[in-house]
């Protein structure tokens, strides 16, 4: 905090109300040193005394804080730039999730068939035949698992007939018809069932 700045804005504030450091002094049922030595930097308001010099001096808190009047229309921009800079990266991440999506998926397959031909083809212990497809089966259910809430979970599905955007549940992901990403499920906005392409924005404009 910029004690001197603030002084300043004090002493500007004071004026434009028409008050003395004495008239100030006596309203706030302090001593007009005091007044003076918040206007020179020496010191600030104590926190007990800011919220009646705010009223007195017509600003608020925040303006008294940073020595001047803050612009709201500021604030409001720099609070949309911050939500811009975190849909960004939630994009980005989610590019990623999908990218990891296809390579548990093929993982998990290659490794599954590899392990019913091996059980199936090659000579061996019963026993050990059925050990090979149920680890065979275990990691293909659990890639299989995984891969789905990737793609039910990163970005969106978008209805072709009211364009609505949304994440659907587990369960409509595992159980749709789909064609790579695209799946025919039923949309919660509308309430038609479509054909929805996965998007990773969730713009309506895009
Ligand atoms: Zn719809």
């Amino acid at each position: 905090m910029d004690q001197e700045k603030i002084g300043k804005f004090i002493q500007e504030k004071r004026k434009e109300q028409n008050l003395t450091q004495n008239d100030l002094a006596e309203k706030l049922n302090i001593t007009d040193r005091a007044i003076s030595k918040w206007e020179n930097g020496n010191c600030l308001p104590d926190a007990g005394t800011m919220p009646e010099l705010c009223k007195i001096l017509n600003i608020s808190i925040n303006d008294l804080f940073s020595g001047e009047i803050v612009d709201m229309k500021d604030n409001e921009k720099k609070l949309e730039e911050n939500l811009l800079e975190m849909a960004k990266l939630k994009e980005e991440k989610d590019k990623q999730l999908l990218k990891l999506e296809i390579v548990i998926g093929f993982t998990a397959s290659i490794t599954f068939f590899t392990l019913i031909f091996v059980a199936s083809y090659i000579e061996m212990a019963m026993w050990l035949r059925i050990l090979l497809i149920v680890i065979g089966s275990i990691i293909f259910a659990f890639g299989m698992a995984n891969a789905i809430k990737i793609e039910q979970t990163a970005g969106y599905y978008e209805c072709s007939d009211c364009h609505q955007k949304y994440i659907p549940t587990y369960q409509s992901v595992l159980w749709a018809q789909h064609m790579g990403r695209t799946r025919k499920m039923r949309c919660p906005k509308c309430g038609k069932k479509n054909w929805q392409k996965k998007v990773i924005s969730g713009d309506k404009n895009d």
